[in-house]
């Protein structure tokens, strides 16, 4: 059920027919520092983000080592309905290793802001436009389909971004991108910007957040606001520092809070969610939207007892559309109405004197930090029966 307020904007907007998803677990995410995946895991992570519909997986940056290679390469070769595609520096060596692996297409990459351009390419701005110029072109001329990432582009001057971009799309880019290296935007900046870049360039715009600041899911949507049509994501929210915009949140946001249908499979969402924890070490906080386990669980008596009479009043989405569970947790807030519950769960039929008992059970233990798991719900269920001995 939306809100009235988010349909009355949402109404408002000039939202694209579609939007891509390009995925970047595989690349951005695999740069969270300490994380590395086999080439093994990495197809596995990739077809499940092929079964959930993701349209493009950039799947590694082949120049990094020969794992990495091999990795984009077995992807590439699977035969995948969604485009795979891998990074490249404006090099065009970068490119080569692009080629041999088999890939859709690249996202070609260069900062342009005056920090980096200083500080860490030592180029000039001239320099830049070429090297943009030569690796799109030399791209384009090997079959590639080929978006341009302007890095740290929120930091660049739009006087010398407008050139780089119209350089990439006059050399056949098919998309720009807005590039939040370091994920200093806030939303209304992101429209703004985006509609910039829109005015310059008649290729898609695809946008590219961090979450230094916890915006990133946030300005990916500001974006898609203001017309771009591509949003990269990374399951669980993984990546560089603070990590990138979280796959299951900008789906479910667009899908759910936008009403863009994007024709996504979202049961797959949790298993996902639960394979890059697991490959990554990376565990997922319980409180995470969608995906974190306490996402669908509810323990207040208030909030138990109207759930299980209407789910809607206190989960804004069904878990079963993410592949989660509802979960009716046991504690010092618990209400009668759980305790009834979850006695029919074990194939308990619950008089009022039983559930009176157990409730007063659960909360004296709740006081001591108890947790109430099924196992010792059965232990007290088994004590109270006893200890009225006549039944
Ligand atoms: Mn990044």
């Amino acid at each position: 059920m939306q809100s009235p307020y988010v349909r009355e904007v949402v109404d408002r907007m000039e939202l694209p027919d579609e939007v891509i998803i390009y995925d970047t677990t595989l690349r951005d995410g695999e740069q969270t520092p300490g994380v590395s995946f086999t080439p093994g895991q990495k197809l596995e992570i990739a077809r499940l983000l092929d079964e959930l519909g993701v349209q493009q997986i950039e799947a590694g940056f082949p120049v990094v080592s020969e794992g990495e290679r091999e990795a984009v390469r077995r992807i590439a070769r699977e035969g995948l309905d969604a485009d795979v595609l891998c990074l490249a520096r404006t090099l065009r060596g970068d490119v080569d290793a692009a080629v041999e692996c088999e890939v859709d297409g690249v996202i070609t990459f260069i900062a342009t802001s005056d920090l980096h351009l200083r500080h860490k390419l030592k180029m000039s701005r001239e320099e830049v436009l070429e090297r943009v110029a030569d690796t799109v072109e030399y791209a384009k001329d090997h079959g590639l389909w080929v978006a341009f990432s302007a890095e740290d582009g929120t930091r660049t001057e739009f006087e010398f971004l407008e050139k780089v971009y119209r350089t990439a799309e006059e050399c056949g880019a098919d998309r720009v991108h807005a590039t939040d290296t370091v994920g200093v935007m806030i939303p209304e900046a992101m429209r703004l910007f985006v509609r910039r870049i829109r005015e310059v360039v008649d290729v898609p715009v695809g946008v590219h957040c961090h979450d230094d600041f916890g915006l990133a899911v946030a300005n990916s949507l500001a974006a898609v606001e203001a017309g771009a049509q591509a949003v990269s994501t990374t399951v669980n929210g993984i990546g560089e520092r603070a990590g990138n915009a979280a796959l299951e949140e900008v789906v479910m946001a667009l899908e759910k809070l936008y009403g863009l249908d994007l024709g996504f499979n979202t049961e797959v969402l949790a298993e996902l969610s639960r394979k890059v924890a697991e490959y990554s070490g990376i565990d997922v906080p319980p409180n995470k939207a969608v995906v974190g386990e306490n996402a669908f669980r509810h323990e207040s008596g208030i909030h138990v007892a109207a759930v299980l009479e209407e789910p809607r009043t206190y989960e804004p989405m069904d878990p079963r559309e993410v592949g989660m569970d509802r979960r009716i947790v046991l504690g010092k807030h618990t209400g009668r109405k759980a305790v009834e519950a979850k006695l029919r769960e074990l194939g308990v039929e619950p008089d009022e004197e039983l559930v009176e008992e157990v409730l007063r059970r659960i909360k004296a233990l709740g006081d001591r930090k108890v947790r109430i798991t099924d196992s010792r719900l059965r232990e007290i269920v088994k004590r109270v029966v006893e200890s009225r001995g006549d039944r």
